[in-house]
């Protein structure tokens, strides 16, 4: 039976070094979160990351922003917030309304205030090996595989889903670990190879947001398993991965909830302290 790979104890003990960064800083650190309207997922969002930051000695600034508000506008809001030097990190809150692309406004964040790691110069970084700000889905799917103590050198990992918040990062930081990855997508199924390739995964990473995509029957004894997935079935949060019976195959398992969501909201807190550090040295 595989251990419980929780987010919430490792997220508490992350915190606890954040806390140690932010005390020795010049000046407290500053998070602008911009949230265009007011859709309530948005808002639930922002009260997790408003009260994390709280606790973490962290100033939440919220700049609500009327739904109607043009793409022009924006940009130039963000352009503000880039030249504000009191502010350390932005985070453009989604859902944005229908009128307005997330892709394209997300590149007007400055690369040293882009606290969610999406701007290409932070990319590129993971890429040589020297991120400071990594996509928080990735860096937190990174934090549970490392509290195993697992050692990647070598190991076959298989990523399934190829997203540029999930996938793709993830995919260079294990690379930087040595370890031999191979990212699976919608194309690998379409070819009737997922299967063969996640039996074979020492380390399965899963992040397609399909549940039941991964029979608990293809996992290989002792692997280690992240689900990333996040799907509603029947008013209950589930995974990816059929975990009932993947918890008797794998290692290490992470529960859906409970697994990688409590950690993003810290590693994005990690996020703005890093920018913060470089911004006030
Ligand atoms: P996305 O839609 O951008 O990417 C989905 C990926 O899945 C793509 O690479 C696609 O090719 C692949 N895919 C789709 N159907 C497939 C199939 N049948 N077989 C194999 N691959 C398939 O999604 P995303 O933004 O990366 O999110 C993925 C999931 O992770 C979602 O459920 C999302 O809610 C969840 N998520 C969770 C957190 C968290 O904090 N826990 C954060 C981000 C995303």
């Amino acid at each position: 039976m595989a251990k419980l790979l929780e987010g919430k104890p490792l997220a508490e003990k992350i915190k606890e070094g954040i806390k140690l960064e932010v005390a020795a800083l010049k000046n407290k650190p500053v998070l602008a979160s911009i949230l265009v309207g007011d859709n309530p997922g948005a808002l639930a969002y922002v009260k997790s990351q408003s009260k994390a930051a709280e606790n973490l000695g962290i100033e939440y600034r919220l700049q609500n922003l009327p739904q109607d508000i043009t793409e022009d506008a924006l940009i130039e809001f963000v352009r503000k917030l880039n030249s504000d030097n009191s502010v350390n990190g932005i985070i453009i809150q989604m859902p944005l309304p229908p009128a307005i692309d997330y892709k394209k406004i997300s590149q007007f964040i400055s690369a040293d205030k882009d606290i969610e790691g999406m701007h290409p110069a932070n990319i590129g970084k993971i890429l040589f090996g020297k991120a400071k700000l990594i996509p928080c889905t990735a860096a937190s799917a990174m934090e549970l595989i490392t509290s195993t103590g697992i050692d990647l050198y070598g190991k076959e990992v298989v990523i399934v889903g190829h997203s540029e918040i999930v996938g793709k990062p993830l995919a260079l930081l294990l690379l930087d670990k040595f370890a031999t990855v191979t990212v699976a997508h919608i194309g690998t199924s379409k070819a009737g190879k997922l299967e063969e390739h996640v039996r074979r995964a020492e380390v399965l990473v899963v992040a397609v947001g399909k549940a039941g995509l991964i029979k608990g029957d293809w996992i290989k004894e002792g692997a280690l398993v992240i689900d990333i997935g996040i799907n509603r079935v029947n008013e209950k949060i589930v995974g990816d991965v059929e975990f009932e019976v993947a918890e008797k195959r794998a290692s290490f398992i992470t529960p859906v909830p409970g697994g990688v969501g409590p950690l993003t909201v810290t590693m994005l807190m990690r996020n703005l302290v890093a920018a913060a550090k470089s911004q006030q040295r």
